[in-house]
């Protein structure tokens, strides 16, 4: 059966081996039949002794002719042979691998696969990897899977053992309907994980592949779209059900006209917020798309129904701004609206928290202090959460604890749609695909170490001329020390060095909240012309008259977040630049950010960078709990439509998979 321990006796091998794969999460035959090669050799097509290539793999079947082992004068085995087909014959060596004599003798049928080099103008085969020929090959000449090792569990031990399991893929139940099966014709599960192994061909692995990808793809789809199901069926009516558009006295007010895409994204939440169960919105739009006032309609809504609101950014500077912006946007409804961080006093937090029980307070912007289980709300309506990427599930979850709200999530991260509606598969996603009128184009530029001064000269004129500039340092390593000394050298090289006349300051997120209150504020009402900052400075930030960012080291950021620094810029009437410096050589980071330069929607980009670098590299797979593919990728557009349609199907069809036990019984498993 699957679920059969894995134990020395089963897998022929030492204690030592098993629990070392214990160690690696491998319990059962089941648990080793999953474990899936992380890549392939393609070892499969022979050639004859004489068509061997130099400095390319070949693979060859050949009988030994000589075999001996010798010691080298530096106490090394070297072990020679002479292997010859019908069409001629090489000679092969082997370093420190005496137990090869034992395997093979003079007569024997030998598989080598390797490279051929010359040496003392001789073509010699050096170290190729051998098998004894069989029916069945799995080191050499065939699709050689290539595993994830530890130590000393090897690819090539994985794959005996792994074969030496591969009748238990009789056991496997295949848990996807006849329906889905046959409409993607999909391979059956246990022909999959038998071919991800060891295919017959290519065709037969690239099937193999595919199925598994479905399956990823596809559990993650039904985990998400079962949960919103179930929580939407959950309600019986909605008491927060506020029916009617966002209102006239709203748009009146407002000091500009509102772009099409926010007129759009507007309707969605208020036709949200009149169904029978609560929002659960995510609004992707770019940086500077115009998501406050999205929000802002939103809580006005929700406020003049005699609800309250909250709103929660990331960091206190965060906040802050959303105060600001939220104070000028309702200022003719005459709100009560408080603001609440970590770093307040403590009489201050209890003044507001009584407002907040008592209901007095209609809208609480603030930070992660919202979610404290001290936060408790008369009657909250509406939760909102900018830049929701940067809080964990949990964090999110916390305000439905506080009296189910209508959610709305805010995103600058630029997910792709398709992705997105992957992993955010439980809630509905809106996105504002247009800036607002007027915005100019950021010119941006890849300089060159050698146009430095240059660069750093036409900088000192643009500041003498009125202009502002941000310099963010790089990225190094996780380490926020480290980020933070490097800041403050580039500081100090650019206070003495470059811009003696200028006024400069630092931001770095090892300062105390209210440091850093001051720095914004001073470069904000233009006390400060350069402010030099670590990557703190990537969200929201909004000071009109600085036009240039200038980022160090650049390869070390995504595509993605330089794009959210270059958005720092371009808020204000003058035209802007953003220059990219790096003392990176490499061909593939410069191409990388010329794409900078070409793109300017940070959609493109994180497509782009997606395709380039993997969902891991974009986006840090542990903080934004976007899963780790093993088959799939989130850049397989086709793929991922492809699955939702099937999960949404399913979940149509039956909501709690009665109908389907054993796809039931396997979600189970998954998501436990
Ligand atoms: P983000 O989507 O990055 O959060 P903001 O909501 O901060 O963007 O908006 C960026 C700037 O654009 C703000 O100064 C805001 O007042 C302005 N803005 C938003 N919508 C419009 C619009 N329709 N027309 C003109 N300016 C707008
Ligand atoms: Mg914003």
């Amino acid at each position: 059966m699957l679920n059969t321990p894995l134990d020395a006796k089963i897998l022929r091998s030492k204690d030592s081996y098993i629990a070392k794969l214990k160690a690696m999460g491998i319990f059962t035959v089941e648990d080793l039949l999953f474990y899936f090669p992380r890549a392939y050799r393609d070892e499969k097509d022979f050639i004859s002794i004489n068509e061997m290539k130099k400095d390319q793999v070949n693979v060859i079947s050949a009988k030994i002719k000589f075999i001996r082992n010798t010691q080298t004068r530096s106490g090394k085995i070297m072990t020679r042979a002479i292997v010859a087909d019908s069409s001629g014959e090489i000679p092969v060596l082997w370093f420190n691998q005496a137990h090869i004599k034992q395997m093979f003798f003079k007569g024997s049928e030998i598989i080598l696969t390797g490279k051929i080099k010359e040496s003392q103008g001789r073509l010699i085969m050096m170290s190729p990897k051998y098998e004894k020929p069989s029916k069945i090959l799995l080191h050499t000449g065939r699709i050689v899977p290539i595993y994830p090792e530890s130590e000393i569990i090897t690819s090539k031990w994985l794959r005996e053992k792994i074969h030496h399991l591969l009748s238990y893929t009789s056991y496997i139940k295949d848990y996807l309907p006849e329906w889905i099966l046959e409409k993607e014709s999909l391979m059956s599960l246990e022909d999959a994980v038998h071919h991800v192994h060891f295919a017959e061909d290519e065709d037969a692995l690239k099937q193999a592949r595919k199925r598994l990808a479905f399956d990823e793809l596809f559990f993650i789809q039904l985990e998400a779209l079962q949960s919103k199901a179930i929580w939407q069926k959950s309600y019986e009516d909605n008491p927060l059900k506020i029916s009617g558009g966002v209102d006239e006295d709203f748009l009146s007010a407002l000091p500009f006209e509102l772009t099409t895409a926010q007129i759009r994204v507007i309707e969605e939440i208020h036709n949200d917020l009149n169904q029978n169960f609560p929002m659960r919105r995510l609004v992707q739009g770019d940086v500077g798309a115009g998501k406050t006032v999205v929000a802002a309609a939103a809580i006005h809504t929700v406020l003049k129904s005699g609800f309250q609101a909250a709103l929660m950014a990331p960091t206190e500077i965060l906040a802050r701004q959303h105060y600001k912006s939220l104070m000028k946007l309702l200022h003719p409804f005459q709100y009560n609206i408080q603001w609440l961080v970590g770093s307040m006093s403590k009489t201050d937090k209890e003044k507001v928290l009584m407002q907040v029980s008592r209901g007095t307070c209609d809208l609480l912007i603030g930070t992660h202090a919202l979610i404290q289980e001290n936060v408790v709300f008369k009657n909250l309506g509406l939760a909102v959460v900018d830049e929701q990427h940067r809080f964990g599930v949990k964090q999110r979850e916390m305000f439905n604890q506080k009296g189910r709200p209508h959610m709305l999530s805010l995103s600058a991260t630029p997910i792709p749609r398709t992705m997105a509606l992957t992993i955010y598969g439980d809630q509905d996603l809106s996105i504002l695909d247009e800036l607002p009128p007027g915005r100019q184009e950021i010119i941006t530029r890849l300089v060159p170490e050698k146009k430095r001064s240059d660069a750093e000269f036409w900088v000192s004129d643009q500041i003498a001329k009125g202009r502002q500039v941000f310099v963010i340092c790089p990225l190094i390593e996780d380490s926020e020390v480290i980020q933070v000394k490097s800041a403050t050298d580039e500081y100090k090289r650019l206070c003495e060095e470059v811009f003696p006349e200028f006024k400069l300051a630092l931001l770095h997120g090892r300062m105390k909240s209210h440091e850093k209150e001051y720095v914004l504020k001073a470069f904000a009402c233009g006390d400060i012309d350069i402010l030099v900052s670590t990557s703190v400075v990537e969200v929201g930030i909004d000071i009109p008259n600085a036009s240039i960012m200038i980022i160090e080291g650049a390869d070390r950021f995504g595509l993605a977040q330089l794009h959210q620094f270059r958005g720092r810029v371009g808020r204000g009437t003058h035209q802007s630049y953003c220059f990219l410096f790096t003392d990176s050589q490499s061909l593939d980071a410069l191409q990388r950010l010329k794409l900078m330069a070409k793109y300017s929607s940070g959609f493109d980009l994180a497509e782009i960078d997606l395709k380039l670098r993997g969902p891991g590299e974009v986006y840090g797979l542990k903080q934004s709990g976007i899963p780790d593919l093993r088959m799939a990728s989130f850049g397989d557009t086709e793929l991922l439509k492809r699955v939702r349609n099937c999960a949404q199907t399913v979940i149509k069809e039956d909501i709690h998979l009665d109908k389907y036990p054993k796809l039931k019984k396997k979600l189970k498993q998954i998501s436990s």
